[in-house]
């Protein structure tokens, strides 16, 4: 098998069709069409074997993985994925694990109506790079930068789970241990999120370095602060049950996908009906501090996950 029927036996089928894709996989380049008053938003993420996944993962998982990691930052966007571009390079050419991996990879493409339009093929240690492509409505990407002194700060679910996955402890049972390593191989972006983002949020992140280290980014760029109420901070049940510091995973664990957002004060009550969790303010001054279950402030590190 060489590159090219590589290409067309695992990653040019089970394609969804999609009218906007004039050119897919096939050619010197794609060609794809953007709706009338739309904007294009591109995001690309790499997965290395050994720092974002182990050699022990199933290839199903690590195809899964790829797309969804890549998914939530256009959804942090508050924008809509569309197409994507595989650059893929592999120490061998193994058919079980590309069958499996394309599998992974088109099953997580597939559930968002994402198309493959193309991509590279090389060989080297196994190093998966994906580029996804959505679109929103002209100028009207939520960035990092639009928080205002005010505004509430809202996690969209609960944390913590994915990173206690990469640090087993001995009490938790396996059933339990299989619920937070399915966090951690298959998050959940959150694409379904869009509308209340367009509607209600003055910036936006996703959660994957850690929620300290992301609302940092926030803060950066926004030119402002944060104060946590850090007894609303949402923690994943099975992490507060087994786990002796639950805080510390929710703060600065990372790799759950959910989103953190600001949205002016008086949006607050549909928010919270629409199941989101309100865990603190945007301030004028540009600290990040905690306020204890006592009120009282204890400052925060921003602390999360970084390459060098
Ligand atoms: P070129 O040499 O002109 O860059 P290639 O021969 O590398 O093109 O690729 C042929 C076609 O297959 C192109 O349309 C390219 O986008 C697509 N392609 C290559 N590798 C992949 C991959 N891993 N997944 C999806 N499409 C791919
Ligand atoms: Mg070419």
């Amino acid at each position: 098998m060489d590159e090219f029927s590589l290409i067309d036996t695992y990653f040019n089928r089970n394609q969804i069709p999609r009218a906007d894709v004039i050119l897919g996989i096939g050619d010197d380049a794609a060609c794809v069409e953007l709706k009338p008053l739309h904007q294009l938003v591109v995001s690309t993420d790499t997965l290395v074997e050994c720092v974002h996944f182990l050699s022990d993962w199933d290839a199903y998982d690590i195809g899964y993985r790829s797309v969804m990691v890549n998914v939530s930052d256009i959804a942090a966007m508050g924008a809509t994925p569309c197409w994507a571009l595989l650059a893929l390079t592999l120490p061998n050419l193994n058919k079980g694990w590309l069958e499996r991996f394309s599998n992974g990879l088109h099953d997580a493409l597939n559930q968002f109506n994402i198309r493959l339009i193309g991509g590279d093929t090389t060989s080297g240690p196994l190093t998966i790079t994906l580029t996804l492509q959505g679109q929103v409505l002209n100028n009207k990407a939520i960035t990092r930068s639009g928080a205002k002194s005010g505004n509430i700060i809202w996690v969209s679910g609960e944390l913590g789970g994915a990173a206690a996955a990469l640090k087993r402890t001995p009490r938790i049972p396996e059933t339990h241990y299989q619920r937070l390593q399915k966090k951690l191989m298959a998050p959940v972006p959150r694409v379904d999120l869009q509308p209340i983002l367009a509607q209600y949020a003055t910036a936006a992140v996703d959660i994957s370095d850690g929620l300290s280290a992301d609302l940092n980014h926030i803060c950066r760029r926004s030119k402002v602060g944060a104060c946590l109420s850090l007894a609303d901070i949402p923690i994943h049940p099975l992490v507060e049950k087994y786990y002796s510091n639950p805080l510390t995973f929710a703060l600065s664990g990372g790799d759950d996908y959910e989103l953190c957002f600001t949205t002016p004060a008086h949006y607050k009550v549909e928010l919270v009906q629409a199941g989101l969790y309100p865990i603190g303010v945007i301030t004028e001054n540009t600290e990040l501090t905690g306020l204890n279950e006592q009120g009282e402030p204890v400052s925060l590190v921003p602390r999360g996950f970084k390459h060098f």
